[in-house]
Order: structure tokens, then sequence, then C-alpha cells
């Protein structure tokens, strides 16, 4: 990595957590399952339930020290932190995780559908089928699987969130099937909203804006990296810490009569929707 853009690392080193957040207990006796819990905006929900109350199982892909260092993290808060690794595409490592989840916590109350990754491209044509699927495969695909699997065990209460993004109401330029994906993920919590709500399991997205996590630091050039959130309302991107009390207050009962919405986190850009 460049020096230049090795400055850029530094915006990774602020606290997931305020140090003044008070927790009250708002997730007390709760268990979530976060897929990419192991960085940026998982790490700081995972970390965010915790002092809220929750114990968390954090789904990663292959990052052992960042999903260690979140495990202690969440051991600091006083709750357990259970790290399952794998490829979250595949439909069978989907199913291994519910059953990892369910015979660590016996009931999983929350579970944050997350993890993601971006490839940019310039243009439309540059985009290869390997990396349609993929984008896909990772980004939507393990909504419906991991969903699926965990609602044979979830009841009346329980809460879904999804992780969406500015970039499905603003569209992308550069990212144009990593948007696509977050449009399905908009799609997915909707409907999935109005299938559940007779079973009261509610389900919404946060859609974030610019955010400083090591997916943006990995997949940008310097240049861009230099105008990151520059053309956002507030002038800057934001921070983990800055969206993660917003699947709090999704998670809660506070949301109770909150289903099938989308909760834009995004330094000001008003998006429809
Ligand atoms: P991040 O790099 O910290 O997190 C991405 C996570 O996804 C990692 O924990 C990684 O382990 C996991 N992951 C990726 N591919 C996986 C796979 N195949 N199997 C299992 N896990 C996998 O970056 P982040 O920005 O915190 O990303 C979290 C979510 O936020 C993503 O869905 C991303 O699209 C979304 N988002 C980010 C921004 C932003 O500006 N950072 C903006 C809008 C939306």
């Amino acid at each position: 990595m460049s020096e230049h853009k090795e400055k850029f690392r530094k915006e990774l080193e602020k606290p997931p957590i305020r140090a003044d957040y008070l927790g009250s207990k708002k997730l007390l006796g709760k268990n979530a399952v976060i897929t990419g819990g192991d960085s940026g905006i998982g790490r700081a929900v995972a970390v965010h339930y915790a002092r809220e109350g929750a114990n968390v199982a954090i789904v990663y892909l292959k990052n052992d020290k960042d999903a260690e260092q979140t495990k202690t993290m969440v051991e600091e808060e006083g709750q357990q932190c259970l790290l399952i690794k794998g490829d979250l595409s595949s439909q069978s490592f989907c199913k291994t995780i519910a059953e990892k989840a369910m015979a660590t916590f016996r009931h999983i109350h929350i579970l944050v559908n997350n993890a993601g990754m971006h490839e940019d491209e310039q243009k439309l044509k540059d985009i290869s089928k390997a990396q349609l699927v993929r984008t896909f495969e990772v980004n939507i695909f393990p909504f419906f699987y991991l969903t699926s699997y965990l609602l044979e065990h979830m009841m009346e209460g329980n809460v879904i969130i999804n992780t969406a993004s500015v970039t499905a109401y603003r569209g992308s330029d550069h990212l144009i099937d990593y948007a696509s994906t977050k449009g399905a993920i908009v799609s997915f919590t909707r409907s999935l909203a109005k299938n559940l709500a007779d079973q009261k399991i509610r389900v919404n997205a946060v859609a974030p804006g610019p955010i400083w996590t090591p997916l943006v630091i990995n997949a940008f050039s310097t240049e861009q990296l230099k105008k990151f959130g520059k053309d956002a309302p507030m002038g800057r991107a934001g921070y983990p810490y800055e969206v993660a009390p917003a699947y709090v207050y999704l998670a809660c009962d506070h949301s109770s009569y909150v289903t099938g919405q989308v909760m834009h986190v995004t330094g000001g850009d008003v998006v429809n929707g």
C-alpha cells in the first residue's frame, strides 16, 4: 500500500463506540448474530450491543486478528462473543452459522445481515461475469440463506436488521454491481417485513453513507479517498460509532412500531424512501 494511502488508515483507529455512550440494558438477555462483525460497522454494532447487554456471535471471512480484537472488546463489556469464520456465499456455511449460534446461545433474538464487499469499476463492460456473480453471491444471497435458517428458531418480538447503502438510492457510477445488490437488500427488507409482520418479527435496514472502514480503504484509490465523504452535506465521511446506534434503536423495543423501513445515516444526504 502506498504511503499516501496508508495515512487514511489512521481513520480506522477511532474506537468503535463513544467513551460516553451509556448502555441502559436495552438488549439485556438478548443474543445477536452479526455478519461482518469483525471490523468497521459490524464491529461497532457488536460493541454497542454488548454495552446494551447482549451476547453476540460474529461472522467474518478471514481476518482472525480483527475478530479476536472485537471479541476482546465485547468481553470487556461483560458479554459473550462467539467467533464464526467462513464464507457466507456458501449456503452450507450459513446453515453451520445457525447451528453454532443456536448451540451456544439457545436462542437468537437479533440477526444483523451486514457483511458485504465491493470492487471498483469505472465502466459497465469492465464488470466481469465472475465479479458480478461474486458481488451478488456475497452481498445478497446469504441474506436469504442465513435468515431462513435462523427464522426456523426466531419468535415473536425478534428482529432482523440489514445493512443497505446510500448507493441503493442515489446510485454509484463506479460501484454499479454493488449498488444493485444494495437495491436488492432494500426490496428484501420491505418484502420480508410484510411476510413476517403477522409473526411479529420486525425487519428493517440501515443505509449508511460514506463511513471510514477497511472496505473503503482497501477498495478505493488515494484520489478517491481524498474526496471520500466530501460531497455529503456535512462535508465529511462518518465513523462506525456514528452508525451503530441506529442498529441499537432497530434492535430494541423502542422501535416496536417500525418495520420494513430504512434508516439513513448519511451525513445529510437526503434520499427518497
Ligand atoms: P468492513 O470491511 O469493515 O466489513 C465488511 C465485512 O464483511 C468484514 O467483516 C468481512 O469479514 C465481511 N465479509 C466480506 N465478504 C464476506 C464473505 N464472503 N463471507 C463472510 N464475511 C464476509 O466494511 P464495512 O464498511 O463496515 O461494511 C459493512 C457493511 O456496510 C457492508 O455491507 C457495506 O456494504 C456496508 N456499507 C458500508 C459503507 C461505507 O462507506 N463503509 C457505506 C454503505 C454501506
